[in-house]
């Protein structure tokens, strides 16, 4: 089964449009939570989301925006954000976000999937070692797809500790025996210092992970960020990647 695994996607269409057009045939789009928040498409990414059938779980920015108490912890940007996208989608957006399982592991797989961590599935950055040696007991299965970072990750078990294994954009990875959490980077916000829309493509029966990069038009969606009201240091930090 191939699988194209998408996080962080934040309202960004144009990104959203720029991957869809990369991946070619896939079996499934799995999305690991924050559809919505920061960008100008909210209701444009919930549709296409739809359309292609993706399955996925919540994030932090998604739980603001349906009312949820993540928006407590938010930046003023985040939560202008927050406040612009809930008065701007309509009763099917929100349905849709409200919907979303925290967790999900997709039927005859050996994945489970979050926006945080499994212990803590909205709010936890898992960005260290020792954060994923803590949430190695939190899930059931193999391999762990998480977010929230906007930076492409893997952290792997290894004799009883877990290393950071590095990825590079077209690298492969082998999924062997060993546990792991595997974090596909942001579509629609990049954080690691390209700009590009980041992505996981799962080959599973090759057991590969191979992380993907695709231009968009990042001057489109900052005019259409701009044009809308939202915060222009959300809109800047696109041209970036931070
Ligand atoms: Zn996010």
């Amino acid at each position: 089964m191939l699988v194209a695994v998408l996080s962080d996607i934040h309202s960004n269409l144009r990104a959203l449009d720029a991957v869809l057009g990369s991946i070619g045939t896939v079996d499934a789009v799995w999305q690991l939570g924050d559809v919505v928040g920061y960008g100008p498409e909210p209701v444009g990414v919930v549709e296409r989301l739809r359309q292609i059938g993706a399955i996925g779980v919540k994030g932090n920015h998604d739980d603001a925006v349906c009312g949820g108490e993540s928006l407590e912890g938010f930046n003023p940007d985040a939560r202008i954000a927050a406040e612009w996208t809930r008065a701007h989608v309509d009763a099917a957006t929100l349905a849709y976000l409200e919907t979303l399982p925290e967790l999900l592991t997709p039927d005859g797989t050996d994945f489970t999937l979050v926006h945080g961590s499994p212990r803590e599935r909205i709010w936890e950055y898992l960005d260290s070692t020792f954060a994923a040696l803590e949430n190695l007991a939190a899930f059931g299965s193999r391999y762990c797809l998480i977010g929230h970072t906007h930076v492409p990750t893997v952290f792997r078990e290894r004799r009883g500790r877990v290393e950071e294994v590095a990825v590079a954009p077209e690298s492969g990875l082998r999924l062997d025996e060993r546990r792991a959490f595997l974090n596909p980077g942001s579509v629609g916000q990049p954080r690691d210092g390209d700009p590009t829309a980041s992505y996981l493509i799962l080959d599973t029966s090759a057991s590969r992970a191979t992380w993907q990069r695709v231009a968009y038009d990042i001057d489109a969606t900052q005019k259409a960020m701009l044009a809308a009201g939202l915060p222009p240091r959300l809109a800047r930090r696109l041209r970036h990647g931070r």
